[in-house]
């Protein structure tokens, strides 16, 4: 039983097939511009800008917004790599802070805590008292699909004069308060890959208000080409457009949406009723002020309480043919990220060896989650 898998529904197929009978099957051709339209629509933003990967949007935003190589930037240290990265690769540095131990998401106390202590004002930047390098940016990641405190984000971003960029990729359809995730920050990134709740095989996209960032950022992700007709490019742009294809998927996936966020709430909901009663488990809490969309459900072993920990937990469950995952090593102890200015992150130290999901398929039948759920208590018996 996998973790996470697809669920197409069939106008995928019609799609596609206009793209093959129409010869339209790269980078131009209608589906693209209809999927950036309904991304947009959807999410009330002014405009959106479809590219290659989850990973490709956020370089884009981190480009955008003007963070410039030698700056710092605030990302979550638990979280999949791909936004730290996406720092590197604008020659920034990730610093990293550490998330809180209800809802996963960065610690906005220790957010506080860490920019009043580890940053000072110096010619008027905001530079960190050890390193020296400015302070340009925070990155929050909605980890597993729960959306992180963007009020206070925006108020601390606001304090500092930061940009602020929202890793949505786990939470399209999630909402905070009255708004919808991908929407909390200056720029919103998605990915449309594989295991994320809608798909076009691979892809991403930046959503803003801003249309002169979106704009930029359609510039860069079509290699920056100022004259098509003499080939001019007065900058040094990226290879970063979906294609025609995978924009047909995206837009036959997104009619669909909300019932791939109202299955993955059932899945969750069921997973908690099920296993809430299993010695020494807990679930990754979801706030009064969020809904989520539990893109992968979370469980932790409590190792005083458990019988066993995540680690053999998930041996007995892939060899029970259960296709689980541990959450990522915390960035601020990755080798790829080795030597990054971070402050104590001992929540996500702890979650990290704690912390095991389940599958979470939207096409999760119930006689398969019945399956998991007995062998996960059998696997912690
Ligand atoms: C999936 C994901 C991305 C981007 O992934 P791509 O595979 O590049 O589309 C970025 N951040 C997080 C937290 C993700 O889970």
């Amino acid at each position: 039983m996998p973790l996470c898998v697809p669920m197409l529904h069939g106008n995928e197929w019609v799609y596609v097939k206009e793209c093959l009978d129409t010869n339209w099957v790269s980078t131009a051709g209608p589906f693209v511009a209809r999927f950036e339209a309904a991304l947009a629509e959807r999410l009330g933003a002014r405009d959106a800008v479809a590219c290659a990967s989850g990973t490709a949007a956020l370089h884009l935003a981190l480009l955008v917004t003007g963070v410039q190589p030698g700056d710092e930037v605030i990302v979550p240290t638990l979280t999949f790599i791909a936004p730290a990265n996406a720092v590197r690769y604008v020659g920034a540095h990730p610093v990293f802070v550490d998330v809180d131990a209800r809802y996963w998401q960065i610690d906005t106390d220790k957010l506080a805590e860490f920019l009043a202590s580890a940053y000072a004002y110096q010619n008027g930047k905001l530079r960190n008292r050890t390193t020296g390098r400015t302070l340009t940016a925070i990155i929050s990641v909605d980890l597993l699909g729960h959306p992180s405190d963007a009020d206070r984000i925006a108020f601390f971003a606001q304090q500092y004069g930061l940009r602020t960029i929202e890793d949505a990729t786990e939470s399209l359809g999630a909402r905070y308060k009255s708004r919808w995730a991908g929407r909390l920050a200056d720029v919103g990134c998605l990915s449309f890959n594989g295991n994320k709740i809608v798909t076009t095989g691979g892809g991403g996209a930046l959503v803003s208000d801003r249309l002169d960032w979106i704009e930029r950022a359609r510039y860069l992700s079509t290699q920056a080409k100022d004259d098509p007709l003499e080939q001019i490019h007065a900058s040094v742009g990226f290879n970063y457009r979906l294609t025609n294809l995978q924009a047909a998927v995206g837009v036959a996936q997104l009619e669909f949406l909300d019932q791939h966020v109202d299955a993955k709430r059932k899945i969750a909901c069921i997973y908690r009723e099920q296993l809430s009663g299993v010695p020494g488990v807990m679930f990754q809490e979801e706030a009064d002020w969020a809904q989520s969309t539990f893109w992968l459900f979370t469980a932790v072993l409590d190792p005083a309480h458990a019988a066993v920990d995540s680690r053999t937990a998930l041996r007995r469950l892939m060899h029970a043919g259960i296709e689980c995952r541990l959450l990522w090593q915390p960035l601020h102890l990755s080798p790829a990220h080795g030597g990054a200015f971070a402050s104590r992150c001992a929540v996500a130290e702890s979650l990290a060896q704690r912390a095991l999901s389940l599958p979470s398929s939207v096409g999760l039948s119930r006689a398969d989650q019945e399956r998991v759920v007995a062998a996960f208590k059998a696997a912690l018996a």
